[in-house]
């Protein structure tokens, strides 16, 4: 087992990429702290992973409340004694609308659950971090780092590009550390994220017509799966990819360089 005797936090765990990670990690001998808005979810998730023999707890948490973020941070240290992976992956897509129209509360949510939630688990793990060295995952996108034709999601796009630079600024500041830091890249997965999407009727007046060649995921003719991406951060968790930091990685079956 890869990660045996290694303590890993995951947020958004309760669905999706967050989950199949989780499970990956666990199935891998972590001890996971499972964080998301959705306790029902997340505790559903922990069943799972106790049910295969590993161990891992949940915690309510909106990623974008520095307090609530800390406490669960040091919750699982003093549950587990160490904190050695983080895969900061909680997001939402959120409204998508004419930028026109988008309303600074809906542009805020977006941002802060996805940019400043990122930074905010960032920030409450470093101390516990440099003990040991570690591994930073960030979930970023396709969008807003390659593909700029889902129109009307300029707050998603924003958000994922911040998280790749503040990435980078991550990886090389804390490198001394012997923590590194990266960034996945998903095109689409089917996940549950259509729960945190919510297009405005505005939308169509701001549509650009983009003829594709049939289909649009060339590599395998359709979606990932949350698995594909889970094996992704499991390799950027281990010592596998020791030699890797400051890094995005794009997993989308070559959709983003046929949309790019
Ligand atoms: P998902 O909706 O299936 O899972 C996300 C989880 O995050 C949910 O359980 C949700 O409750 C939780 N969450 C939302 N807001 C939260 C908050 N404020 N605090 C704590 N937890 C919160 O979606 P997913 O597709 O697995 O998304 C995970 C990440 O992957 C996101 O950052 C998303 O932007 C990114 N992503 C997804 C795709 C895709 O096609 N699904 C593509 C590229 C990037």
């Amino acid at each position: 087992m890869k990660l045996q005797g290694k303590v890993a936090i995951v947020s958004g765990a309760g669905s999706g990429i967050g989950k199949a990670a989780a499970i990956k990690l666990a199935a891998q001998g972590a001890k996971v702290c499972i964080l998301d808005l959705k306790e029902k979810r997340a505790q559903k998730v922990v069943d799972e992973i106790s049910g295969n023999g590993g161990i891992a707890f949940a915690m309510e948490v909106d990623v974008s409340e520095p307090d609530q973020v800390k406490r669960a941070t040091q919750e699982a240290v003093e549950r587990w004694g160490r904190l050695d992976i983080v895969f900061a992956n909680a997001g939402i897509n959120g409204t998508l609308a004419p930028i026109e129209e988008l309303s600074p509360d809906e542009w805020d949510k977006t941002v802060e659950i996805n940019l400043k939630g990122t930074f905010l688990l960032t920030q409450s793990s470093i101390p516990h971090l440099k003990k040991n060295g570690g591994s930073i995952i960030i979930t970023s996108s396709i969008n807003g780092n390659r593909v700029f034709s889902n129109i009307g999601m300029s707050a998603y796009s924003t958000s994922k590009a911040g998280q790749v630079a503040f990435m980078k600024m991550a990886a090389l500041e804390l490198a001394r550390y012997k923590i590194r830091v990266n960034a996945i890249c998903p095109g689409a997965i089917e996940t549950n994220i259509g729960q945190n999407t919510h297009p405005t009727d505005e939308l169509n007046q701001i549509k650009i017509p983009v003829d594709f060649p049939e289909g649009n995921q060339p590599l395998e003719g359709g979606p990932g799966s949350p698995e594909q991406v889970a094996k992704l951060v499991l390799f950027l968790a281990s010592d596998d990819s020791s030699h890797i930091s400051g890094t995005e990685i794009y997993i989308d079956g070559t959709e983003s360089l046929l949309q790019g």
